[in-house]
C-alpha cells in the first residue's frame, strides 16, 4: 500500500481508486536536490526522510505540473514540487482531482492546452473565494444583529441605573 508523504494527508492506495477518484502517486525524486525539496514541502516532522517507497499523492500539485503523454498516461514533469494544500496553515486550494475534464480539441497548440488549463483553475479558484466571500457576508451580518441586541441591552442597563440612582 502507498500512503501520502504529504504530512495532513489521509490519501492511501487502499482507500483511492485512481479511476474513480482522479487521484495518483508519485514516488520522490531520485536527484538529491530536487528529493530534499520534496522532504521540506511534504511537512513531515524533522527527523523523517523519504524512502524508495515515500510517495505523494496528486492532490498536492498543479494541473501545469502534469502533462499527458502519447498514450494518454498523466505524468508528473520533472520539475513539480508539492505545493498545494501541504500545510495546514495554507488557504485550501482546489485539487486537481476536483477540476473537471477541460474541452481540448485537436488543432489546439500546447500554449492553448495551458491557458486552458490556467482559465479553468482561476475559475475555479475564483468560485471557492466566492463561496468564502458569502460566509464571511453571513458571519458579518449575524456579528451586527449581536451588536444591535447588545447596544440594546446596555440601554436599558443605563436606563435601569438612571431610574435606579433617582429612587435613592
Ligand atoms: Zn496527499
Amino acid at each position: 500500500m502507498v500512503s501520502c508523504a504529504v504530512a495532513n494527508c489521509k490519501n492511501t492506495s487502499a482507500k483511492i481508486s485512481k479511476n474513480k477518484d482522479g487521484i495518483t502517486f508519485h514516488r520522490f525524486p531520485r536527484d538529491k536536490a530536487r528529493r530534499k525539496q520534496w522532504e521540506l514541502a511534504v511537512n513531515r516532522e524533522e527527523a523523517w526522510s523519504s524512502t524508495a517507497s515515500s510517495a505523494v499523492c496528486s492532490e498536492h500539485f498543479e494541473t501545469k505540473d502534469f502533462y499527458l503523454t502519447e498514450s494518454g498516461l498523466r505524468r508528473l514533469s520533472v520539475e513539480a514540487v508539492p505545493a498545494i494544500n501541504i500545510s495546514p496553515c495554507q488557504e485550501q486550494e482546489p485539487t486537481i482531482s476536483r477540476v473537471e475534464p477541460i474541452d481540448i480539441l485537436p488543432t489546439d497548440t500546447e500554449e492553448v492546452i495551458k491557458l486552458k488549463y490556467k482559465v479553468h483553475r482561476l475559475e475555479i479558484i475564483a468560485e471557492t473565494r466566492k463561496k468564502r466571500l458569502n460566509l464571511m457576508w453571513q458571519g458579518k451580518r449575524r456579528l451586527r444583529k449581536k451588536l444591535d441586541r447588545m447596544k440594546l441591552l446596555i440601554k436599558h442597563l443605563i436606563i435601569n441605573k438612571k431610574t435606579n440612582g433617582k429612587l435613592h
